[in-house]
């Protein structure tokens, strides 16, 4: 079996900036918290906190005590309340993500009406809708506009949550436009995100069967599935090496592997390496 790992697969610029700024502030010796895992990735999240950094559920006393703000980034009133609890804030939140944020503030403070494309329980999503103190609106397909909040407006700007699929953003966009005079739309899916988008609408067509590794927690790790599938249907999305079935193989001469922008390098190796083995 000839298998191909797309170029893009492992860590996005993102994650691995917020990994490193996790580990070095462990390192300092500090108490380090995180509300919630530092990414979507359990390998990961369990390397952060043996290096000492506590995943809370919510904030207590902060005094003597550091939090991390994870790469999805957080809502305003989060870090406020953390900074009056007495913590200090290392901030990991992706570049790209605190761009979203600087453009949602620009939409407000010029009286447009924020409309965030994504998914509404995302973390991002959260902390994007939580940079300024008045109503968003949260679109997450274009079946499902909440047509009814959308009544009276008439000037709005657009964002896009880092990792949406662009197709459903331009669907979106075009129920949008015939509705509101002036729509200013940002896209702010991230290079990383149209790079692995990109990828893999060749790489279910060139090989037999695709493996996609993520944890199934992984927003991202989803669409490149669903992209995937859609063109292969023997793609398989995976965690790591030990949900691999043999079967999956049968009469294949050609595996594309993909990942997830949170799937550690040594999880795609191990796959790599588990492949390599029973092709011999
Ligand atoms: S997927 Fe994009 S926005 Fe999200 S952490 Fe990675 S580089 Fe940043």
């Amino acid at each position: 079996m000839k298998i191909t790992v797309a170029q893009s697969a492992g860590f996005c610029f993102g994650v691995r900036r917020a990994i490193k700024t996790a580990l070095d502030t462990a390192r300092k010796g500090v108490s380090v918290e995180m509300l919630g895992d530092i990414v979507h990735n359990e390998d990961v999240v369990q390397q952060v906190e043996t290096a000492g950094v506590s995943k809370v559920e919510s904030l207590g006393d902060g005094t003597g005590k550091t939090l991390l703000i994870r790469a999805h980034g957080a809502a305003k009133n989060i870090v406020d309340d953390a900074q009056r609890r007495g913590y200090h804030i290392v901030d990991a939140t992706c570049p790209m993500v605190k761009g979203i944020h600087t453009i949602v503030d620009d939409f407000y403070k010029r009286g447009l009406r924020v409309i965030i494309i994504g998914d509404a329980d995302h973390e991002e999503v959260q902390g994007i809708k939580g940079q300024i103190d008045a109503p968003v609106i949260i679109i997450d397909s274009a079946g499902n506009i909440p047509w009814e909040n959308l009544k009276g407006v008439e000037h709005a700007g657009v964002v896009v949550q880092s990792t949406q699929k662009v197709e459903n953003v331009q669907a979106i966009i075009a129920a949008l436009r015939p509705h509101i005079r002036e729509l200013e739309v940002c896209n702010t899916i991230c290079k990383a995100t149209a790079t692995r988008q990109q990828e893999i609408k060749t790489l279910p067509l060139e090989n037999d069967v695709v493996l996609v590794i993520g944890s199934q927690s992984s927003a991202n790790t989803r669409r490149l599935y669903e992209i995937s599938h859609n063109l292969n249907p023997r793609s398989y999305w995976i965690q790591s090496q030990k949900n691999i079935d043999l079967s999956w193989f049968e009469g294949a001469a050609t595996v594309g592997i993909t990942s997830g922008a949170s799937t550690p390098k040594k999880t795609i190796d191990e796959v790599v390496r588990f492949l390599k083995k029973i092709n011999r």
